[in-house]
């Protein structure tokens, strides 16, 4: 048939676009890239927000400085990406009270310190709890956190940190820094500069008719000779072989049908892997009621509900006089933020700002709540693989089935969660395809398969 080409790539994210420029680099140049949403990016996605431009998505690149460099920020230095350097380690000194007065340094310092102990001890009595035989051997956890502060610090710990608990792979590889994207381009141009290699761009748009916006795929019909393709507007598209980039999330919900069914062994893999939820809600005020000097970027709620409102930081490094805040929730509060409306949300993000900052504040003019839990082509923000995670769970994930190959930041050992986890997975992908590639043809006596 006509639509029938080499390679569908499903997804247009930094794994689906990585995974094609590895293919066209490759000769392989007859692809498909089918992209639900109305725009590349996935889960890097800037947004005009009171003048300047905001991430919902991804913000920072994670992982600087270090003994290996750290492909993204390569990437970011050769486009002349715009950043800025962001340390929230100081947030802990940060933190207020229900009645706006600061902790002292040392209570905080104290509190934080004990939350490392206790996770680390927690660590250790997961890990013996996998391999006792009898559960009730393991010793049981001496410390719960109970107070506003102790609830803070676990939250940031947890939900943000974690790097003084147990290594972290981006941090041991590529250093402990952190930056802060801070351009008006968006995040996403490190995607435009990648699909520019093999795609027809013009005027920073990329008009190649290989890239269809706007198609959510709903079934892959798989064989031993190809996949078909079908998409909620009716269309059939057939291939030789399929890149899924969807995130584990989409995975896990029913909106891609395969046919037949996925193996065991996969979709219990994926189904015990963990979506993690981070909101970032952005804030507009008509003046700055918030300390803006040194390691004053990021400051901290203390409140008796985990997660509410804990986490701020303010703009004004990336974009000087902005008057900009952004709150950020995960998970429960995530949902919960996302279900109720705007209006809503800001009344109590307000209500939190004039416990911090006095009565006296101005009203924000502006709100923004990004909403990846209900956006059914996301479905989450990223993965979170149990720390003790058995490491087949992750090669069972990205391991291919027939004809489709399974890519996406999920399926990077090392780095998922990441934006360079979702770059170097996709990489990952396209050559092992071509490899696959290779063998399928040799099979076929030298005839190969692709073009
Ligand atoms: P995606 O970007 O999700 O790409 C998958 C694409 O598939 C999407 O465009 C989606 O629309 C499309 N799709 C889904 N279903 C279908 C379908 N049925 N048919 C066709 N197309 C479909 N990482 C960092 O390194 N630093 C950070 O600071 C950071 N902060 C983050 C903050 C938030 C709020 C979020 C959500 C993520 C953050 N991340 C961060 C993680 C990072 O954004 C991701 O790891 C990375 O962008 C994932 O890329 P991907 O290609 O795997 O997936």
């Amino acid at each position: 048939s006509s639509n029938r080409c080499s390679v569908i790539i499903v997804g247009a994210g930094i794994s689906g676009i990585s995974a094609a420029k590895v293919l066209a680099q490759n000769g392989v140049e007859d692809i498909l890239i089918l992209e639900a949403s109305d725009s590349v990016g996935g889960r890097i996605k800037k947004h005009n927000f009171g003048n300047i431009s905001v991430e919902l998505g991804a913000g920072w690149i994670a992982g600087v400085g270090g003994k290996e460099p750290n492909p993204v920020w390569e990437l970011a230095a050769q486009s002349g990406l715009r950043t800025c350097f962001s340390d929230y380690s100081n947030a802990r000194y940060n933190i207020y009270d229900r009645s706006g007065e600061i902790f002292p340094s040392g209570v905080a310092g104290d509190t934080y310190k004990k939350a490392v102990e206790s996770a680390i001890e927690k660590l250790r009595t997961d890990q013996d709890s996998l391999l006792a035989a009898d559960v009730s051997d393991v010793p049981k956890l001496s410390t719960i956190p109970k107070t506003p502060i102790e609830l803070a610090i676990d939250f940031i710990l947890h939900d943000f940190e974690m790097a003084e608990v147990e290594p972290i792979s981006t941090y041991v590889d590529f250093g402990e820094r952190e930056f802060l994207v801070a351009d008006e381009r968006g995040y996403e141009y490190l995607l435009y500069k990648m699909a520019e290699e093999f795609l027809f761009t013009s005027d920073g748009k990329i008009l190649d008719n290989r890239l269809k916006l706007n198609t959510v795929v709903r079934e892959l019909q798989h064989s031993r000779d190809g996949v078909t393709v079908r998409t909620e507007d009716g269309c059939v598209y057939e291939a030789n072989y399929v890149i899924l980039s969807v995130s584990i999330g989409v995975l896990q919900s029913p909106l891609i049908s395969f046919i037949p069914h996925l193996p065991r062994w996969k979709t219990e893999a994926i189904k015990k892997c963990e979506v993690m939820v981070y909101t970032k809600i952005f804030l507009k005020f008509p003046k700055k009621f918030w300390p803006c000097g040194p390691e004053k970027e990021f400051f901290i709620y203390a409140h008796e509900q985990r997660g509410y409102y804990t986490f701020w930081q303010h703009m004004e490094n990336a974009y000087p006089g902005s008057n900009i805040l952004v709150v950020t929730l995960t998970n429960g509060e995530s949902k919960r933020v996302e279900s109720q409306s705007d209006q809503e949300t800001l009344r109590e993000a307000m209500e939190v700002l004039r416990n911090m900052f006095g009565p006296d504040i101005p009203e924000a003019s502006e709100i923004l709540v990004p909403r990846w839990w209900n956006n059914r082509f996301q479905c989450g923000s990223y993965s979170n693989y149990p720390i003790y995670a058995n490491p087949q769970m992750v090669e069972n994930i990205k391991a291919p089935v027939g004809r489709i190959f399974f890519t996406g930041e999920h399926t990077s050992e090392r780095f998922s969660g990441y934006v360079h986890g979702g770059y170097l997975a996709g990489i990952d992908t396209g050559e092992a395809l071509l490899e696959m590639e290779k063998l399928d043809r040799e099979k076929n006596n030298n005839k190969s398969i692709l073009s």
